[in-house]
């Protein structure tokens, strides 16, 4: 069963790299597209502005090195904002800083679906490994208990991916919310941080549509209801 092999595998989970790769390509041009709107406030500043009025101010602020490297970091309860994004007066930075604030509201709020998605982070990074390692071995021995427990692992990864979304969504609604509320953009500058926003959270629905179909593809073969049977 040469199953890793399979141009099937590649037509099948397609449509997610193809929704992928129309993400990016929107994510690139909305990029763009925002870094030509003026913001009132830096990437940096706006997201301390944001933090302090919520209280965060024990929360930092460190620049990151790397293209759209920014995230927020709950174990230090730190943000690290990109160097593009740390330092101009665009749409796109204050849209990215502030997302990323967000979720460290999320955090202080013990928002739910951050709970449960940060729970789900080893599932994330060992499901794929365990996945491997019991599918394999389940081939070997010709034994469904095991290549079933490797589903499973995998539908770990599948599980962090899905949680993953209404924490990313959240953020973005919180970030487009406040960037308004606090006038830091104006009618223009809300709508080009919309657009960086709404294409960056279609690659984390390409990404968990990727996994599902991949969940789905290793499922038909474990059960042998593959096509070419
Ligand atoms: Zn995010």
């Amino acid at each position: 069963m040469m199953w890793f092999f399979d141009p099937m595998y590649l037509l099948f989970v397609s449509p997610a790299l193809l929704l992928m790769l129309w993400a990016q390509a929107k994510v690139k041009s909305s990029y763009g597209q925002g870094m030509r709107v003026d913001a009132r406030l830096t990437g940096a500043a706006a997201a301390r502005y944001v933090l302090d009025r919520s209280g965060l101010n024990d929360v930092g602020i460190e620049e990151a090195r790397g293209f759209l490297s920014d995230h927020y970091d709950p174990a230090h309860r730190v943000l690290r904002l990109s160097h593009e994004v740390y330092h101009t007066r665009t749409a796109t930075a204050v849209g990215i800083a502030t997302h990323e604030a967000g979720h460290a509201i999320q955090h202080a709020s013990g928002y739910m679906p951050l709970v449960v998605r940060n729970a789900a982070v080893p599932a994330a990074r060992f499901g794929p490994t365990l996945f491997f390692a019991l599918f394999i071995a389940g081939a070997i021995f010709s034994s469904m208990p095991l290549m079933v427990l490797g589903l499973a692992a995998f539908g770990g990864v599948l599980f962090f991916q899905v949680v993953n979304l209404p924490v990313e969504f959240d953020a973005s609604n919180r970030a487009k919310a406040l960037l308004t509320e606090y006038n830091i953009v104006d009618g223009e500058g809300a709508i080009a941080v919309r657009r960086v926003l709404n294409a960056a959270g279609w690659t984390y629905v390409a990404a968990t549509l990727q996994t599902l179909l991949q969940f789905l593809y290793y499922a038909m073969q474990i059960f042998g209801v593959s096509s070419d049977d």
